[in-house]
């Protein structure tokens, strides 16, 4: 048995130290990104050109004028010279749900305006949306999908020289099930490096951030009356409300240095 999961965690040392180069999240995380940048935008150019055939678009001027507001204002506030593409859409669904493709192709659900029902909540979701595109966290987690792969192999092949009987075991101990893949959610660590990073940007593009705690106070509320796919593998709304609080300080101070009456309005049709 012991001899088995060293010979796993030795494939995987392997896999990992002649793969990849490690890099640093924006929150200073270790991050092991197996991909190219162009092949994670190609990645996600095509899932979102899927995601346009099969969900009907908002087509509502007003509406779409008002997200596009919302939106610039964040973009705006970005470094420059990212050199990042940005394409958001509005999909007819009643989900309570938002995503962020690599590449820069952002969706939100009409019914998540329900939920986030003032600009500045919104632009609580749209950042964070942002955040997870500029933090690679799609890179990250097919990275992640990768390498359970080669675990997956590394442990076929030792099981191949016999202890087949261990098998659900080694497995079990591993945390190695099912196949996971780019378009599953993000992971917990993730999530809240999101948070962190979507609360500056608001912050920085006049956004109230106070407004980042409104935001789940009405998921919170949602959430009791109808099952909601964008919270399943989040952070719970306690945990997540706390962190946000922790943050207000900081960002407020922020919001306050860039709340200008030069910003443009974004009106809530
Ligand atoms: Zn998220």
């Amino acid at each position: 048995m012991k001899k088995i999961i060293s010979a796993v965690m030795m494939s995987l040392a392997v896999a990992l130290l002649s793969g990849c180069d490690t890099h640093t999240s924006p929150t200073g995380r270790n991050q092991t990104l197996l991909f190219s940048d162009t092949d994670m935008a190609q990645m996600g150019q095509a899932s979102f050109t899927r995601m346009k055939q099969n969900l009907p678009i908002n087509r509502n001027p007003a509406l779409n004028a008002y997200v596009d507001c919302i939106t610039s204002r964040l973009l705006e506030a970005l470094p420059q010279a990212s050199g990042q593409h940005w394409e958001v859409v509005v999909f007819d669904s009643p989900q309570v749900n938002a995503f962020a493709l690599p590449g820069g192709y952002i969706g939100i659900y009409t019914g998540m305006l329900r939920v986030a029902n003032t600009p500045d909540e919104l632009a609580a979701v749209i950042g964070h949306e942002i955040a997870h595109v500029l933090s690679s966290h799609g890179n990250e987690q097919a990275s992640r999908s990768e390498m359970k792969n080669w675990g997956l192999k590394a442990i076929d092949w030792a099981l191949d020289m016999g202890e087949v009987e261990h098998r659900d075991m080694v497995m079990a101990a591993l945390g190695l099930g099912a196949e996971v893949g780019i378009s599953l959610p993000f992971g917990r660590d993730q999530e809240t490096e999101a948070d962190i990073i979507g609360l500056q940007l608001m912050a920085r593009a006049g956004f109230n951030p106070q407004a980042a705690i409104a935001l789940w106070q009405n998921m919170a509320r949602v959430s009791g009356r109808q099952p909601l796919e964008i919270l399943s593998t989040h952070p719970s709304h306690d945990s997540r409300i706390e962190d946000l609080s922790a943050q207000q300080s900081q960002a407020q101070a922020i919001y306050l240095k860039a709340r200008t009456n030069s910003l443009p309005v974004c009106r809530l049709p």
